[in-house]
């Protein structure tokens, strides 16, 4: 027999291996077995059987073993894997290692023994409340939460209701507190109560909608509802209508939505077990959630991008929160959309699938406006809580120090003093963009980027120069290498600096930074949101990090201090993600009984994006930016495939890319006089490049670009499809790193 084999390597199809019928049972389709591969061993999924292969059957290696006897994926869920690699120009066993857990891929078994529960021992019985330190607030909440349970908790059963628990854990283990044993992956446990409110008619409608869908079809919803109308409680809705007919939900949120408040939201909500799948799990956990789902035990699953791959034993609907979010695109290797291929999926599977956000992608609303999507909306802000109010404020000629202009400061004042908390939202990290000797104008640049190094200052005397680009980092000089001179300006201003200011301005108020620096070592993410939320701090400072999903009542005031670089990027898809930008930083702004107000600091208050947003609202913006992109022949009035090159040579990138272009084009030519030029054959394609990318040098690497452009679908992956193979074999493809990213998000 032949077994066809997905392997991780750049092969677009299964590679053939034989199976001795006298060895044993044959492996099983979708299951995986372990074979020969460049003088190693390597862990393949095996995507079909055959009598015969196309090559000469005495030259194939043999399948070494069989791992596992029953199947891990589905035929259906085989052909979806597929069906992704085809799409995105993929090979199929780097598809393969995406959709297999880690420690699947390395081959361990499926079955799951079991991960550690922790309860109290006879011991830590008896301790009482008084036995903890004042301070130690992790230690009494663990206590605590462990007491009222009275069963042996598993990570993510802890992480679903408690911050920083481990170091708690730790410390009681050593005490003897607390006994360690192997546990099932879901002992009962006693979930938070259900929320008693009642959907109000939006939300009933959008929930409506989708139950009356017959059942086994496919449809597409576009959930709209502005920050805070209660998307999630429709989601959840539409889930408890699934579960009741036995099926299985899958919802994908943006990384950084994917918080434990959530889990716990989903539990108290559907009063059953939730299973997460996100980076901040370990191997062990993400296995056993993977499992859960795909043995239909757990019902629900909440993930992040990857997420998507899961299998599932019965799936019911599919949703997808922030779907404009650029989280759900992978930006290097497999570079999949979670999003449209949610969208496949649920077409395969025949179920709804809901994509949500206060501001969609104008993808999404032009799927709405030719009928592909059905439009459901939610109005008004639940809860009773309004939305904010958001005014331009004009920085032309005004003061502004540190970067705050003095209307900001006085606003600052007004806000603190009724007691609302502050949200200042500056997109950059660090503490200035730029170091510049002020003798000669040096400035400090990467040594393997065209980019400046950011200065960064935290815990160090003279701090420290970081590429954000690369990761490179260095101490900052003492003297100017270029004239020696020890007189620096730091220019521009960055999240760390920006604290340091405030935090002189309002010495008394509790200062809390929110980036990616602050929130490296795991669990201070949810330690610095949890002050943000409680109210404990009280001026909030963040990048991007802080924009998106956080729930922070108290919050009054919102500004944006420097949004005037998204005004004219480069890509033409800047003035999407600033509209979306500015309305999600804003609604973290008056999401309870308190009034918000946002603040836009800018040099442009005439600029028309800034307008039509403020004055008219996102569905006014969208509209105008989908007729630009109609009138420019962009997406998604047009499709897009870009091919990246990037070598230690520039000609070899350029030389690399060149040569396909021509093998593009001669083929769309070739297709064309093959019809006769009959207009369903012609292939419509546009090649345009090689190009430098917008950031030329990175990591020592040249870097340019092509971009493939077509109406038609069909014919930008028909021709790519009969080109790629040369690529694989291009000798100039040794010395270039180089991608395929259809319908690429990012233009760099
Ligand atoms: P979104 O996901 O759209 O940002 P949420 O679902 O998080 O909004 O809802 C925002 C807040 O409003 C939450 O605190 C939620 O509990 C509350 N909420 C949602 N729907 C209702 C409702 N029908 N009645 C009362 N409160 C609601
Ligand atoms: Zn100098
Ligand atoms: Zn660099």
């Amino acid at each position: 027999m032949i077994v066809k084999v997905a392997v991780p390597g750049p092969f677009l199809f299964p590679l053939d291996y034989r199976f001795d019928l006298s060895e044993g049972a044959l492996p099983v389709v979708g299951g995986r077995v372990w074979v020969p591969f460049r003088n190693k061993q390597q862990v393949g999924l095996v995507m079909g059987l055959a009598e015969e292969s196309d090559y000469q059957s005495d030259k194939l290696k043999s399948v070494l073993a069989v791992i596992d006897e029953e199947a891990l994926f589905t035929q259906a869920h085989l052909e979806f894997l597929s069906w992704s690699a085809h799409y995105y120009h993929e090979p199929i066993g780097e598809v393969m290692q995406a959709a297999l857990p880690k420690k699947l891929r390395a081959g361990e078994a499926v079955n799951i023994t079991g991960l550690p529960v922790w309860e109290l021992s006879e011991k830590g019985l008896e301790i009482q409340a008084d036995a903890i330190p004042k301070n130690a607030k992790h230690q009494l909440a663990l206590l605590t939460h462990l007491k009222s349970v009275g069963m042996a908790q598993s990570a993510s059963q802890l992480s679903c209701v408690l911050e920083s628990w481990r170091p708690s854990l730790k410390k009681f283990m050593d005490l003897g507190w607390i006994k360690e044993s192997r546990g099932l992956c879901l002992p009962e446990m006693a979930y938070a109560a259900k929320p008693e409110h009642e959907l109000n008619a939006d939300q009933q409608q959008a929930v409506d909608a989708v139950a009356a869908l017959p059942v086994q079809s496919f449809q597409a919803f576009l959930l709209e509802g502005v920050t805070g109308s209660g998307k999630t409680e429709v989601y959840l809705g539409m889930i408890d209508a699934v579960l009741k007919r036995g099926k299985q939900a899958l919802v994908l949120v943006p990384e950084i939505g994917l918080t434990p408040q959530m889990v716990s939201r989903f539990t108290a909500y559907l009063q059953q077990p939730v299973a997460a799948l996100h980076s901040g799990l370990n191997d062990a956990e993400r296995l056993c959630a993977w499992q859960l789902v795909r043995t239909g035990q757990v019902k629900v699953l909440l993930g992040t991008r990857s997420a998507i791959f899961a299998p599932f034993a019965d799936l019911g609907i599919c949703i997808i929160d922030e779907e404009h979010d650029l989280s759900f695109k992978q930006q290097e290797g497999f570079r999949y959309s979670a999003r449209d291929l949610l969208i496949r999926r649920a077409f395969d599977s025949k179920v709804p699938v809901v994509l949500g956000s206060a501001t969609p992608s104008l993808e999404s609303l032009h799927n709405v406006e030719i009928g592909r999507y059905h439009h459901l909306q939610l109005h008004q802000r639940a809860a009773n809580a309004q939305l904010p109010s958001i005014k331009l404020l004009d920085v032309r000629g005004e003061k502004i120090q540190e970067g705050v202009s003095r209307p900001l400061r006085t606003a600052m004042q007004q806000h603190l003093q009724k007691q609302g908390q502050v949200l200042l939202f500056l997109n950059r990290r660090g503490f200035a963009p730029v170091l510049m000797c002020h003798q000669c104008g040096w400035q400090a640049q990467c040594p393997s980027c065209d980019a400046n190094m950011t200065f960064h200052q935290s815990g160090t005397v003279h701090g420290h120069l970081r590429c954000h680009h690369c990761g490179y980092q260095c101490a900052a000089p003492k003297a100017c290498p270029s004239c020696q001179s020890e007189e620096f300006v730091k220019v521009g201003q960055g999240t760390e600096r920006l604290t340091e200011t405030i935090q002189e301005w309002f010495p008394e108020q509790k200062v809390v930074r929110i980036d990616r620096d602050t929130t490296r070592q795991k669990g201070k993410m949810a330690e610095l949101t949890e002050q943000a939320r409680s109210g404990e701090a009280d001026i909030l400072i963040g990048t991007q990090m802080l924009a998106k999903g956080h729930h922070f009542p108290n919050v009054t005031l919102v500004a944006l201090l420097d949004i005037d670089q998204g005004l004219f990027g480069v890509d033409f898809r800047a003035s999407e993600r600033m509209a979306q930008l500015v309305l999600q930083v804003a609604g973290r702004a008056g999401r309870a009984e308190k009034a918000g107000e946002v603040l836009i600091q800018t040099h442009h208050p005439d600029h028309p994006l800034l307008i039509t947003l403020i004055k008219e609202g996102y569905g006014a913006f969208a509209e105008k930016a989908l007729l630009e992109r109609q009138q420019a022949r962009l997406p998604p009035f047009r499709y897009q495939i870009m091919i990246r090159a990037e070598a230690m040579q520039p000609q070899d990138g350029l030389r690399f890319l060149s040569e396909l272009k021509h093998a593009l084009l001669a083929q769309a030519q070739l297709a064309q006089t093959k019809s006769g030029g009959s207009s369903a054959e012609v292939r419509d394609l546009d090649v345009w490049g090689p190009v430098s990318a917008p950031m030329e040098r990175r990591q020592g690497r040249y870097r340019y670009q092509l971009l493939l452009q077509s109406a038609q679908r069909s014919d930008l992956h028909a021709v790519l499809g009969q080109v790629e193979p040369h690529i694989y074999k291009s000798p100039l493809s040794r010395k270039v790193r180089w991608s395929i990213d259809v319908d690429p998000q990012e233009m760099f």
